[in-house]
């Protein structure tokens, strides 16, 4: 064979690879006219090569964000030099549909592009090339692994039977707003409640009759706070509230009122009908030096609770 002709068999080869390699290249003059359009641009876009040819780009995806586009391609004409998009920041440039199985659950490809100057035989740059790479799988891994790593951080930090906060992300949130205080000067107190004669609950009803106590004295808690508030489960039948910017009568008619919505409520389960009473301690940071001595001071008081007869608000001394 000539050296001619293995040239061209090379260069047929070349636009077969072309044509069939799984990343998308479109090739556009200055106009923005498409002059070259490979097998993925047409399989992902429906679009033949034929209809793609000769036609703006703008014209093919109106969707497509023309002012940002053009600074990207008007850069790598004058510069001569590439330019690249990312997913992270551009989920796509081409609304291409995702049709993967596995990652099917997005419903556009992501993509990253990067756009190269194509010099010709004279050196001038009159076209670039627009090369389109869909990074799906790995957007769709990435999110996945972020969203997994939230519920993580969530599950890590929740008590599995009521929902509230557990023990050690409360005690976290005690130390910040007790440093938070005696930053700003202001006063926020502590509730401690414990159920009162909870083993009698579960000898008489059962362990599963006692956790549905515990669940609805969990709701109790959940609703009597407000929103700013930190609410725990720090036990057994013991619970746990910061009140922001509340003081010590404020945590005591708190604690009152839960005292009554406890003792008013009765709990059903298994069809029987149950009834409990709590038993409270709050205090105030202040005068605490500790975020530990603050927590101590509000156990006293409910020890004070349960040692004068329970189904009471105490305050610390
Ligand atoms: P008091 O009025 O003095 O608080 O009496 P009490 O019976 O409530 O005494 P105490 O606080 O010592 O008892 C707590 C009991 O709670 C002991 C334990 O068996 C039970 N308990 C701890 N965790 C759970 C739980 O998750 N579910 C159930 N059903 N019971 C629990
Ligand atoms: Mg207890
Ligand atoms: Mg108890």
């Amino acid at each position: 064979m000539s050296g001619q002709g293995i040239e061209l068999k090379e260069l047929h080869w070349m636009m077969d690879i072309l044509q069939n390699i799984d990343v998308g290249l479109v090739v556009l003059d200055k106009r923005y006219t498409v002059q070259i359009w490979n097998g993925f641009m047409e399989n992902h876009s429906g679009i033949p090569p034929e209809d793609a040819r000769h036609r703006q780009i703008f014209e093919l995806f109106p969707e497509l964000p023309r002012d940002w586009f053009k600074n990207k391609v008007e850069s790598v004409f004058l510069l001569n030099n590439r330019a690249f998009t990312i997913w992270e920041q551009r989920p796509h440039v081409f609304p291409f549909r995702n049709y993967r199985p596995i990652t099917g659950t997005e419903e556009l490809m992501f993509q990253n592009t990067t756009i190269i100057p194509l010099a010709s035989v004279d050196g001038s740059v009159n076209h670039v090339c627009v090369i389109v790479y869909d990074l799906t799988d790995a957007a769709v891994s990435k999110k996945r692994l972020k969203n997994a790593n939230t519920k993580l951080e969530i599950l890590s930090r929740t008590d599995g039977l009521t929902q509230l906060n557990n023990r050690a992300f409360w005690e976290e949130c005690l130390q910040t707003e007790f440093k938070r205080c005696g930053r700003t000067g202001t006063t926020s107190s502590v509730v401690m409640l414990d159920i009162d004669h909870f083993k009698h609950i579960n000898d008489t009803h059962g362990h599963q009759a006692g956790d549905e106590v515990i669940r609805h004295t969990a709701a109790l808690l959940r609703n009597t706070v407000r929103e700013t508030d930190i609410a725990g489960r720090y036990g057994g039948e013991e619970f746990v509230a910061i009140l922001i910017d509340t003081n010590v009568e404020g945590a005591l008619v708190f604690g009152e009122r839960l005292r009554r919505r406890a003792a008013a409520a009765s709990v059903i389960y298994g069809g029987v009908d149950m009834r409990y009473t709590i038993s409270l301690g709050v205090s105030a940071n202040t005068g605490s030096r500790t975020h530990s001595d603050w927590l101590a001071q509000a156990d006293q008081a409910l020890y004070r609770a349960k040692q004068t007869g329970r189904n009471r608000a105490c305050r610390a001394d």
